[in-house]
């Protein structure tokens, strides 16, 4: 018999499933309010319309789905055959008619939570590969995801905010954020500073010292100038470019 409720007894996990379902309820509300003539506007992404992203947040989910059943299955089942096949789908999917991408959505984000919550404990420490490569336990899907809903329903620029966004989710990202640039060495000596935020102290290559570009602002207004989606909500270094992130 089908599972009802989530087989993880993890604490953690169930909190990170609570927000990810949460997350994809806001991103469907969005889409859900678009009109059928609307999905032909851009979004925040260049070059994308919101045809393109609600079909790349569509095949994202099968995608992670993929990666569950491998965790599950142990049977190998890459996100993507490759970079230029995710490019090709896209780009089929952001021509379909607006009830199958709309169908396309919905049914690919039940299928990736009927998939998560039939995952019993051992599976979801099991070894998968990402599509850029890393290694991660399959209980990584669960964050990839959040970082996709909720980000993207800002993208979709109908109305979502970074204010919107919950505040676990955007101090998560930051810190993802400013260590790829510590990663790669491209983050030169920003001292980012996050009004009100008890959790973070200054981050970025120049933290704690006295001199260096300075970035403040609320946590939303950080994240949103550090994921490159502009830095025009900051109190302090709107012009300073944000090293690229992905
Ligand atoms: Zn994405």
């Amino acid at each position: 018999m089908v599972a009802r409720h989530d087989l993880t007894t993890d604490e953690e996990l169930k909190a990170q499933l609570l927000l990810v379902r949460r997350g994809t309820a806001f991103w469907s509300r969005k889409v859900n309010e678009l009109t059928d003539d609307e999905l032909d506007g851009p979004t925040l992404l260049p070059g994308w319309t919101r045809r393109h992203l609600i079909a790349h947040v569509g095949y994202n989910a099968r995608a992670l789905t993929r990666l569950v059943q491998w965790a599950n299955t142990g049977v190998e089942t890459p996100m993507y055959s490759s970079p230029a096949a995710r490019n090709a789908e896209i780009a089929y999917g952001a021509t379909l008619p607006p009830r199958a991408l709309r169908h396309l959505n919905d049914h690919a984000a039940v299928s990736l939570n009927v998939e998560w919550r039939d995952t019993p404990d051992p599976a979801w420490a099991h070894e998968v590969r990402t599509a850029q490569g890393r290694t991660v336990p399959a209980m990584e899907t669960v964050w990839m995801r959040n970082r996709e809903v909720w980000l993207h329903a800002v993208d979709l620029n109908n109305g979502a905010r970074f204010a919107d966004v919950p505040t676990e989710v955007l101090a998560r990202l930051l810190r993802e954020i400013t260590n790829a640039w510590a990663a790669r060495g491209t983050d030169p000596g920003l001292r980012i500073q996050v009004d009100g935020s008890p959790v973070l102290d200054e981050l970025g290559a120049g933290a704690g010292r006295e001199c260096g570009p300075v970035v403040r602002g609320d946590l939303a207004a950080v994240v949103q100038w550090a994921s490159g989606r502009g830095g025009h909500r900051l109190r302090e270094g709107a012009d300073v470019l944000a090293p690229r992130w992905l």
